[in-house]
Formats: structure tokens, C-alpha cells, sequence
């Protein structure tokens, strides 16, 4: 299980909660913006007011923490029309991947997406969110984010079918879920 270091955003950068695991009903997945590592994608947010934020970066080294799972993170807000009839900032969790640009193009690399996957797991299986509730940020909102997951549909579903795995933490048996996802975990 990879371990998860925090680095704290600068609080400008996110809204104080206290959110209960109950309320934690989706996870939204972003590409971090540029190629900085997770590493230094949490070191930016804690270093200056940036008005947006995610609860996790990760890349195919690590998992960096910046925004507490009980606090709201600012990444799938918009001013103008949501596409999706629920999920928002305050009952979701915000996973970056930190990608690489090639010819002009935003790729993850596969270690990266592992990582993700792994750490979207544990979060399933933490909060009870069934698989149907990961979304990219594109569902929510329509922004072309993540790239990578939004450009190609089989890429966006290769990487949902890698959540029907153990969970990063382990006791995986008798947990997989229905094709549709639709089984809460306690
Ligand atoms: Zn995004």
C-alpha cells in the first residue's frame, strides 16, 4: 500500500469542513495542470492562494495528500451549468493525476494510473462509494479534464475496470461488486 504524506494547502485554497464519511458520496478524477510531480503539484497549493485545489496527486512514485478528506476541496465548482445533478465539491473527493505532455498531448503514464487506481480503491471501499459515483470532471461540469480520459473512451474505461480490484488496503475477498457497480460497502 503506498503510503500517502500531506502536505497542507494554503487555506485560501480550499473550505475548512467537517464532512463524515457519509457525506463523501463521489470521488472526481482531474489532471493536475502542467508536469510538475505530486510533490510539487501539493507543494504549489500550499504555497500560494490559487483558488482551486484537490484532495490528492498522485504520480508513479507517490500519493501527495493536500486537502483533508473531511475538508472541501475547490475542483469541480463552476459558475456556469453543471452536466451532473449531484455531485459537487462538497460531497466529493478531487484525485489528480499528474501527467506528461507529448506532441502537444496530455498522456498519464500506466504507473501512474495504477496508483490512481489503487488510491480510488481505497476510497471506494472507505466512504462505501460504489463505482457508478467515480467520475472524471468532465462528467460533472464538461471541462475537457482528464484529458487523457476524455479524448479516449477506451483509456476511460480501461481505467474503471481496473476498480473492480483489492482495495490498496487490502480485504478485497467477497467484496467485488456487480458489472454495475451498484453495491454500497458499509
Ligand atoms: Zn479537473
Amino acid at each position: 500500500m503506498t503510503k500517502v504524506g500531506m502536505i497542507p494547502a494554503d487555506c485560501r485554497n480550499f473550505r475548512r469542513a467537517a464532512r463524515r464519511a457519509g457525506e463523501i458520496r463521489y470521488i472526481v478524477l482531474h489532471s493536475a495542470a502542467g508536469e510538475g510531480s505530486a510533490r510539487q503539484q501539493a507543494e504549489r497549493a500550499a504555497g500560494y492562494a490559487a483558488g482551486v485545489s484537490a484532495h490528492y496527486y498522485v504520480d508513479g512514485q507517490a500519493v501527495w495528500q493536500s486537502v483533508a478528506d473531511r475538508d472541501v476541496a475547490w475542483h469541480c465548482g463552476t459558475r456556469g451549468a453543471y452536466a451532473h445533478p449531484y455531485c459537487r465539491n462538497a460531497n466529493s473527493i478531487g484525485v489528480a493525476l499528474c501527467g506528461r505532455v507529448q506532441d502537444g498531448r496530455q498522456t498519464f503514464l500506466p504507473e501512474t494510473v495504477r496508483r490512481a487506481q489503487a488510491l480510488v480503491r481505497r476510497l471506494m471501499a472507505r466512504y462505501g462509494i460504489p463505482a457508478e459515483n467515480v467520475l472524471r470532471h468532465y462528467d460533472v461540469t464538461h471541462k475537457t479534464c482528464p484529458a487523457p480520459f476524455v479524448e479516449s473512451d477506451a483509456r476511460w474505461a480501461a481505467f474503471c475496470a481496473g476498480l473492480d480490484g483489492p482495495a490498496a488496503g487490502g480485504q478485497s475477498k467477497g467484496r467485488r461488486r456487480s458489472a454495475s457497480g451498484a453495491k454500497r460497502q458499509k
